[in-house]
């Protein structure tokens, strides 16, 4: 059965506290911080998309200077507090960390980084001013990682900025897509505040482009305009019994889990989650802290080929969700309109396909799983629509750019997911950085 209000308020707050809590004390983070080997060639900033330079943050640390180590995140990443907490630091900073090497735990980059920037944040360091102006004006298209660091890098050099966001909060999908234990929404608001205190930045919530705003008046009204409206839509399944009660897409499941009270948010007795990249995982274990008895991740390859991380995959099975290898959805069946069973061909795997990895074939058998609910997290879709009708070149929805950012239309750039396809926070927020750089360069060549 389909059920909100499963738990009582505690155990909701218990399940979705943070999981990565901060150091408890200031001596704890010094602890940590003086463990660093300060590598002359650093792998951990190598391997940071925006390029944090760790070694001379964390040293700053150690020095209690923390004023000044905020400053070098905050120089590099403006969203390195949100970084701090959502960042898979597994697969960057700390999976280069060279105490891996020596099979010993890595610094605790991340917690450190957080240390720094809470504090900057909690006490409202201003610690970037805003250049006199140069009475140029950019719009921006949407409120998300990559539209705030190019509007934040903007604003420093004494550009006036409008953002366009069609939600009524900013942050995108950092305000509306990650799971609700590593950032809440409260401290989105509070990142997007410090972030545009820098003043010359104002944000026009619910204004989409497409709807309020066409890209030629942006064109006409500003001196250089940057997309940043990231990918949104849930990709669907396209099998039979994708429109029964109970079936869901994941993005909207977690905007719905985002924006409401946790108690308000209906989950199945027994809940199949489709797909396996971070989304998939965020999904199943959400679903599981709000209460569901089963939840089943289904994934049409092998652990080999995953795209989530094996830590991501672990937090999902600490929190007890179960895992089907080599089981691809055919058909999801129901009585009176909701959703009774999810049909599955078991798979085995063929040659490589385009992405490298090995495409699952089937082998002819399928297994039937018992559900009440069932989450499609088979990936995002771009604003395909959006991108035809304003004419913007693009590969299957995807924006095409040159030069890193540099899309069809001169004076219009572009970055983020809506480029990449969805990648992580850290890439965006290098992309609004990159964008920023192009236009400052065509607005001041
Ligand atoms: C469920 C989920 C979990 C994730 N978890 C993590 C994680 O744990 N760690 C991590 O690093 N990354 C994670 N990611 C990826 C990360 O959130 C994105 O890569 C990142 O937010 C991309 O930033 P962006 O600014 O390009 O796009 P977005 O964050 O999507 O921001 C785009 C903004 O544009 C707005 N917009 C869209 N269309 C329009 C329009 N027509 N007009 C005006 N505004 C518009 C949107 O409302 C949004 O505010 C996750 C993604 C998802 C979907």
């Amino acid at each position: 059965m389909i059920q909100n209000n499963r738990l009582s308020t505690e155990q909701y707050e218990q399940n979705f506290a943070d999981i990565h809590p901060p150091f408890e004390t200031k001596e704890a983070a010094l602890v940590a911080a003086n463990k660093c080997l300060f590598c002359y060639d650093a792998p951990c900033t190598k391997s940071c998309p925006t390029g944090i330079n760790v070694p001379k943050f964390i040293k700053q640390i150690t020095t209690e200077n923390i004023k000044g180590s905020a400053h070098t995140i905050f120089s590099s990443n403006i969203m390195g507090a949100g970084c701090s907490k959502v960042c898979p630091v597994e697969k960057l900073c700390e999976g280069s960390c060279v105490y891996n090497l020596m099979h010993e735990e890595p610094i605790q980059i991340a917690r450190l980084q957080r240390y720094s920037t809470e504090k900057a944040m909690a006490q409202n360091w201003q610690l970037f001013e805003r250049k006199p102006s140069v009475g140029k004006k950019v719009a921006i298209v949407g409120a998300g990682p990559a539209g705030l660091s190019c509007a934040h890098t903007l604003s420093r050099e004494g550009v006036y900025v409008t953002i366009y966001e069609k939600e009524a909060k900013g942050g995108g999908l950092m305000t509306y897509g990650i799971a609700a234990y590593k950032v809440t929404p409260e401290f989105c608001e509070a990142e997007v505040d410090y972030i545009t205190a820098i003043g010359g930045i104002d944000i026009k919530y619910n204004h989409a482009l497409g709807k309020d705003v066409t890209l030629e008046q942006l064109q006409q009204n500003y001196d250089a305009v940057y997309l940043a409206f990231g990918v949104g839509l849930a990709r669907q399944l396209a099998i039979p019994g994708e429109a029964l009660t109970g079936v869901v897409d994941a993005i909207s499941f977690i905007y719905d889990l985002r924006t409401n009270h946790f108690s308000s948010i209906p989950v199945g007795d027994r809940v199949a989650v489709i797909g396996m990249g971070m989304t998939a995982i965020d999904a199943a274990t959400q679903a599981k802290r709000l209460g569901a008895k089963e939840v089943t991740l289904v994934y049409r390859r092998t652990q080999e080929e995953m795209p989530c991380t094996e830590h991501e995959l672990n937090i999902a099975k600490l929190d007890g969700c179960n895992v089907i290898w080599l089981a691809a959805p055919t058909e999801i069946i129901g009585k009176e309109g909701k959703v009774t069973h999810l049909v599955c061909d078991t798979m085995q795997l063929g040659e490589p396909d385009a992405s490298g990895r090995r495409s699952p074939v089937s082998t002819g058998t399928t297994i039937t799983l018992e559900v009440d609910m069932v989450i499609k997290a088979a990936g995002q879709m771009p604003f395909e629509h959006l991108v035809k009708s304003e004419k913007l070149h693009h590969l299957y929805g995807k924006l095409t750019v040159t030069n890193k950012t540099q899309t069809n239309y001169p004076g219009v750039f572009a970055g983020g997911d809506c480029v990449n396809g969805g990648k992580e926070v850290v890439d965006a927020v290098q992309a609004g950085k990159d964008g920023a750089s192009a236009i400052l360069q065509y607005l001041m060549p």
